[in-house]
């Protein structure tokens, strides 16, 4: 075995683009309605990228990320590296490269964007590459060299960074009009030779080594593609003129991609250690490590906001000395899916700071890390110290061990994580007290959110209108979304939750142990930016988060109002999450907080109460291998939030995809009595698969796509509900749009929504007839 020969260094894949005070965001924008010109933008970019860099050389790193920053998505970035631009999209980006940018990314009025969905099992979504066999690659380098060449310029030396050529066929999709059946890994033949260039082109601009991202090697990965890998790695490291490759890995362990990436003849590989990735140590270990190769060793989370334990990563990187020519240490992934810094929290309590690390702190705890390797843990024997002290604050903190919390999830039990009756005794029973027509309609819960509902959050917020005055602008809505269901004849009512910001944030502010950052902000993707709350501590409720308006609602109206709650694996989805116990144990943590909600809008009149689990699939694990573990918990959270109700009690559920696959059997074992699902624009498969898999309970699969403003018509819904009634009985059939309305505007949810009912009754006139 080799031992390492040549002293580590600190490095990063990637830094948050923009900027401290989101100035990436506000130029941008301001190019789209005119107010910047693109010269602006430019320097602004440039003047972050510069930022930045000089931030990353002032924290000890000598080879600076370059290229990672974007306009709007790395892998659009890459998309036009390889010159893989859609037809429809060509002529926009002949006239105007940034004009032609912007346009794939968002669409105009002429052309469809290209699709967005999440990368990996972040919340960051990326432009899917379309391709198909005619697609032509052309090596377009300009921004890759201009990048680096504007790094040098500045001093310092640049490792550009590309998503890597696996990676970019695997997430990509057949283009609009070809089969589906087509797979854009068998254009890796024709990718390879732009990468070729890219490198060539690299290499005489000035990089000594290349990035190339490679994170679709932690997924499982078929003997083909694992082969194509071993081409892939062939093919490129047999170029001549070419920079040294660093093959960087990340989200999950290597697994089987390992042996590929050791015999690899690249002169870098880099692997996550944080998480499931841990399992890299003893991998790496059993294939005898990567002798006369770079590694560089995840091991500050980069997805996670909390400070690194240095002594372990010390440990882990201990041994690794043993298992490569040289060890670099880095945070686990890009620092893009972090907040920028976490000394801008000076609202949080000195001491709560502390056990934060945002990219800034990242960035320092793994130059802290190389340091130890190269010069000695007694060099940093100061640092480890204090760093000991912290972890020690956050463990014994009453914030951290809230006895009361721990005590009662102690005490649950798995009768607890279940309905007291089955469901055909809970269905009767609901029945007798909802007395619902067939095919009942409802919607999914929010309407419209207005300017003028925003601006009143606003004005609050400023302290322009006091609680009071809020409570009474959102009460008014709250009657004016009663009137007009009632009006529409909608069956199952909702109050329209106006007074929530965000479906996670509402409930994060009112849960006791969650934390939520002034300027946490994380790119999700374009110009949108959330500030994920942080899960910091045990989860108590205080007070009932939503009953208020719950009764306010019902109190206007015969009609039954749902409930409307964000369920345990949302809430922990869509925040940034304990590292110091397993996700399981904090779902229960939150479920039986909502749980306590639940209760309480029961007994405060609700007969209906819906818990929207809309992130259930997006955590799914990248390895199958760990999916029934979290689908375990996740459902036995679920249950655990809707179980504590009587049988007449009605648990409706919400989700707003439509590809089930892999969680029909999570979507049973929910034990929900009704399902809302996303399925207009798949047409009712979803209905089908649910039936096909022996779905046993109530579904309402949407028929009104709310993606975009388009008015459905009554006929179209009619024939939604038909082709739905093909896959289930009538009894067992809701009528509702695909998700919630807060996006959409007051006229097209008005003409939709009486569509929607229109199209129930005659469809139900059809039945009774
Ligand atoms: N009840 C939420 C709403 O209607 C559900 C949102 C969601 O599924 N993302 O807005
Ligand atoms: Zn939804």
């Amino acid at each position: 075995m080799t031992t390492s020969t040549t002293a580590s260094q600190v490095t990063v894949y990637g830094y948050p683009r923009q900027g401290p005070d989101r100035e990436l965001k506000k130029a941008v924008e301001g190019y789209w309605k005119g107010t910047v010109s693109a010269a602006a933008l430019r320097s602004t970019a440039a003047e972050l990228r510069c930022a930045n860099w000089r931030r990353l050389a002032g924290a000890g790193i000598t080879e600076v990320p370059t290229g990672d920053f974007s306009f709007y998505d790395h892998v659009l970035d890459t998309t036009v590296a390889v010159g893989a631009i859609p037809p429809r999209h060509r002529a926009a980006v002949e006239a105007d490269s940034l004009d032609g940018y912007f346009a794939m990314a968002r669409g105009t009025q002429e052309v469809a964007p290209l699709e967005m969905t999440k990368w990996f099992d972040t919340n960051y979504h990326y432009l899917v590459p379309e391709l198909g066999p005619d697609t032509v690659f052309t090596a377009d380098s300009a921004k890759a060299v201009g990048e680096l060449r504007e790094a040098i310029g500045l001093g310092h030396r640049g490792r550009p960074v590309l998503v890597g050529p696996l990676t970019y066929l695997l997430l990509a999709k057949p283009a609009p009009g070809v089969s589906a059946g087509f797979q854009p890994i068998t254009l890796l033949d024709r990718l390879l030779p732009v990468y070729a260039q890219l490198l060539a082109e690299l290499k005489s601009a000035g990089a000594e080594w290349v990035q190339l991202d490679e994170p679709a090697l932690v997924q499982d990965r078929t003997p083909a593609e694992l082969n194509a890998a071993t081409r892939v790695f062939r093919d490129l490291g047999a170029l001549t003129d070419r920079p040294k490759i660093l093959v960087a890995t990340y989200f999950d362990r290597a697994g089987e991609a390992l042996k590929v990436l050791a015999k690899a003849p690249v002169e870098g590989v880099g692997l996550d250690f944080t998480g499931p990735a841990a399992a890299n140590l003893a991998d790496l270990a059993a294939v005898g490590g990567l002798p006369g190769k770079r590694l560089v060793a995840g091991v500050v989370d980069g997805r996670n906001v909390w400070v690194n334990d240095l002594e372990k990563s010390l440990a882990t990187l201990a041994t690794l000395l043993g298992l490569a020519d040289r060890v670099d240490v880095a945070p686990s992934c890009s620092l893009l899916h972090v907040p920028l810094d976490a000394t801008a929290e000076r609202e949080l309590d000195p001491q709560i700071a502390r056990w934060l690390a945002f990219a800034r702190q990242k960035t320092a705890e793994a130059a802290l890390l190389a340091r130890g390797l190269r010069e000695g843990t007694d060099t940093i024997a100061p640092q480890l110290a204090a760093n000991r002290a912290d972890l020690a604050s956050r463990a014994g903190s009453p914030i951290t061990r809230d006895p009361a919390v721990r005590a009662r999830v102690a005490a649950t039990t798995e009768a607890d994580a279940r309905r007291g009756q089955a469901y055909p005794e809970r269905a009767a029973a609901q029945r007798a007290r909802l007395a619902l027509p067939v095919l009942p309609t409802t919607t999914i819960g929010s309407f419209p959110q207005t300017a003028e509902l925003r601006l009143a959050r606003a004005d609050l917020r400023a302290g322009r209108i006091d609680a009071a005055a809020y409570r009474e602008r959102m009460e008014a809505e709250v009657r004016e979304v009663i009137e007009y269901q009632e009006k529409a004849g909608l069956d199952v009512l909702v109050h329209g939750e106006p007074e929530r910001n965000d479906m996670v944030q509402y409930f994060a502010e009112q849960l006791t142990g969650y934390l939520a950052t002034q300027h946490g902000w994380v790119q999700s993707y374009g110009t949108r930016y959330v500030r994920p709350p942080v899960l910091a501590g045990d989860i108590s409720r205080p007070a009932p988060m939503t009953v208020d308006w719950q009764r306010y609602a019902q109190s206007l109206t015969d009609r039954p109002v749902k409930g409307m709650l964000t369920g345990p694996v949302t809430m922990l989805a869509w925040s940034f999450v304990r590292d110091d116990q397993p996700l399981g144990d904090t779902a229960r943590q939150v479920a039986l907080a909502l749980r306590d909600e639940v209760t309480d809008l029961e007994a405060a009149g609700a007969a209906v109460v819906q818990v929207d689990e809309p992130a259930l699939r997006e955590t799914l694990p990248l390895r199958a291998a760990d999916r029934a573990g979290y689908l375990a918990w996740a459902t036995e959270a679920f249950r655990l939030t809707t179980s504590g109700v009587r049988a007449d009690t009605q648990v409706h559920t919400h989700m707003c995809y439509a590809e089930f696959g892999e969680i029909l059997g999570a979507i049973e074992d929910l034990d929900a009595d009704v399902i809302s699902l996303e399925a207009a624009r798949s047409h009712m498969e979803v209905a089908h698969e649910l039936t096909d898999a022996g779905y046993p309970r109530e579904v309402g699969p949407g028929v009104y796509d709310i993606h975009s403003p388009r008015v459905p018509s009554a006929e179209e819904a009619a024939a939604l509900l038909r082709a739905g009634l093909a896959a289930l009985p009538a009894e067992r059939l809701w009528v509702n749009p695909d998700c919630g309305l807060k996006t959409r505007a007051w006229p097209e949810t008005r003409a939709s929504l009486e569509n929607l009912v229109e199209a129930a009754r005659t469809v139900r006139a059809e039945l009774a007839g």
